[in-house]
């Protein structure tokens, strides 16, 4: 089983707190004008790399992993299995970028189950209308830093205090009307 891989940046801090394994997954399905990185788009972008190999460099490298892309949950198999893999053999902290919403998450009992095993979610589709430099590890303020355990619990999103703003509560709450 393998992935196609675009790059794997070691050490980051700009895709989640602390120094972390960022994993780039080639595919996505949703297009958002303004992408920061189109290139991802195709599926048959980078390069296959099997659960394995990634699970040697993130063991390597003993931090917090980053799934990020393109979008990692639109490979919903093969990142079920490497993130249970993460966390039954390393324990370490996930967070996982996203263009889905997190009710279309939780609303897809697959990709439920991938966000089970994450500790963070980062949704929602970029919108180049609500781009917002200043926001932490997100680019627009539609998108949440969504704490899993809390909001599957809750049965709603349930953002970060630490990362959430006013705007992005407001968005959704309007959405939802
Ligand atoms: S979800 Fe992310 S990678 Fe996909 S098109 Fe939107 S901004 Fe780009």
């Amino acid at each position: 089983m393998t992935i196609n891989i675009l790059r794997i940046v070691e050490g980051t801090s700009v895709d989640g707190p602390g120094l972390r394994t960022s994993i780039y997954m080639a595919g996505c399905p949703h297009h958002c004008e303004g992408c920061h990185n189109p290139q991802s788009w195709g599926f048959e972008a980078g390069t296959p790399t099997t659960i394995d190999n990634l699970m040697h460099v993130i063991a390597n490298n003993e931090a917090p992993v980053t799934l990020t892309g393109g979008d990692p949950l639109a490979h919903p198999v093969e990142v079920l299995k490497l993130v249970r893999r993460i966390k039954a053999e390393l324990g370490y902290n996930i967070w996982c970028y996203t263009g889905y919403t997190w009710e279309q998450i939780t609303h897809h009992p697959q990709l439920t189950e991938v966000v089970r095993h994450v500790d963070v979610v980062v949704d929602s589709p970029f919108v180049l209308a609500l781009r917002d430099t200043s926001l932490r590890f997100r680019g627009s303020s539609n998108q949440r830093v969504i704490d899993v355990n809390a909001s599957l619990s809750a049965g709603h999103a349930i953002e970060c205090e630490q990362y959430a703003d006013v705007s992005t509560t407001h968005f959704h709450q309007l959405r939802a009307q």
